[in-house]
């Protein structure tokens, strides 16, 4: 179907981008998926492209755009070319939104800068070994220092995308106790700088999946950090995070709408140079068929997907919308990725192929970004189940 989120610059930006990893990622990937995580150069680079900056505010040097259409240009770009551009979505849809949101301009002057070149990368820290669906469950400590100048921060994070890398990571802390009757108080969000003594990464995760993109297990002893790096009030972080979720679910099933049709690619791709019984394997009934019914799946969800993107934009996407969306998008993935790959035959359980490295990412997307349970749980909440 014909869509309609994109426009030239979109499509000179897709440009841009095929060409940057070409030539920037696809002839090292293989050794940055061994090593666990990108170069620093890769984040540079995207730095200077630009891709850092295009939801920045004008005010803070930034291209001021709406960005959505050119984060599913990159999704489509990476997931077409098999490979995944380390940790950029957390630190520009993650982590940004609640900078924009909620930092003073002071903060913004002090941060962006960093933030746009790639040389201060972030990273979004929530989920504890102890607790992740349930956010009201979080125990990491910061106890504002008797003369007020600092917090000081006691805790653990783990599965944290980025935090291996990170240079700055945005923590949602407890500053007061959870009671009965509000355990969503009590929780703020600080921004700390890695370089903090008593700050360390205790684990760098072997994952499943999306080997180049990296994830810490993070620890906190008697981390000072100072009262300007708190972003937003004390006690409201748990408001903040329900507001930028939606656009984290938006990303994520951006994401997962890119795997999905990169896979159909890539099995036409396949089906059609492989031989058996004297004719290439597209030609078997069967194939065809799969691979109609995928691409049936995969026009629906671009469908919701555009349209979930345009709400976005005047603001009309709500919580349980981009729940259904997240849900839907990363269900269809799993599915589609699942039948191009059985169209590989024994190839596409070979890591060297893309298709059997996309059955591996995408299979997270139905854990992260809030667990598709959690989706049901709220879109069932909306339906006043
Ligand atoms: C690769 C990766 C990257 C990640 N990146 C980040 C990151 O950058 N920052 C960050 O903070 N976190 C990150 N996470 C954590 C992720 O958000 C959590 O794993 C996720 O929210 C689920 O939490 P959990 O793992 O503690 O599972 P649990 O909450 O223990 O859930 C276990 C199971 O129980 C189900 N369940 C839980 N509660 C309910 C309920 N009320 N009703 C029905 N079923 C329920 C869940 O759906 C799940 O199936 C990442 C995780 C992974 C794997």
């Amino acid at each position: 179907m014909r869509r309609d989120v994109y426009g030239p610059e979109h499509e000179a930006f897709r440009q841009t981008m095929r060409e940057f990893i070409a030539r920037e990622v696809t002839p090292s990937y293989p050794e940055w998926e061994r090593a666990g995580r990108v170069p620093r150069s890769l984040y540079l680079g995207m730095g200077e492209l630009g891709v850092f900056g295009i939801d920045v505010p004008e005010v803070y040097g930034g291209a001021g755009e709406f960005s959505p259409p050119y984060a599913l240009v990159i999704e489509e770009e990476s997931c077409r070319a098999g490979v995944i551009l380390g940790a950029w979505s957390t630190h520009t849809h993650l982590v940004l939104p609640y900078l924009k949101a909620f930092a003073t301009p002071e903060q913004m002057h002090r941060w962006m800068p960093g933030f746009m070149s790639g040389e201060m990368m972030t990273a979004l820290a929530m989920t504890e070994p102890g607790t992740g669906s349930d956010v009201a469950g979080i125990r990491t400590s910061a106890r504002l220092s008797e003369d007020g100048t600092h917090y000081v921060v006691n805790g653990a994070k783990t599965f944290i995308t980025g935090g291996v890398q990170a240079d700055r990571i945005l923590t949602v802390c407890r500053t007061s106790p959870a009671t009965e009757g509000d355990r969503r108080g009590g929780l703020t969000l600080l921004f700390i700088d890695t370089t903090s003594e008593g700050f360390s990464v205790s684990r760098a995760l072997d994952k499943l999946g999306q080997h180049a993109s990296d994830t810490g297990e993070l620890s906190f002893v008697d981390v000072k950090v100072p009262v300007g790096d708190r972003v937003g009030e004390e006690g409201k972080a748990f408001g903040y995070l329900a507001i930028n979720l939606v656009q984290e679910r938006l990303g994520c099933a951006a994401g997962a709408y890119a795997q999905a049709a990169a896979a159909i690619g890539f099995a036409l791709e396949y089906t059609r140079s492989r031989q058996a019984f004297g004719q290439p394997i597209a030609s078997f009934q069967n194939t065809k068929f799969e691979l109609a019914a995928c691409s049936a799946e995969v026009e629906a969800l671009q469908a919701m997907l555009d349209r979930a993107t345009r709400l976005f934009e005047t603001g009309e996407l709500d919580a349980a919308d981009a729940a259904r969306l997240k849900l839907f998008a990363t269900e269809v993935a799993g599915r589609v990725v699942d039948r191009c790959l059985q169209l590989h035959g024994g190839y596409g359980y070979m890591n060297e192929y893309p298709i059997a490295r996309l059955y591996a990412d995408t299979r997270v997307t139905r854990i992260y970004a809030g667990s598709n349970e959690i989706m049901k749980t709220i879109i069932a909440k909306s339906m006043g189940l």
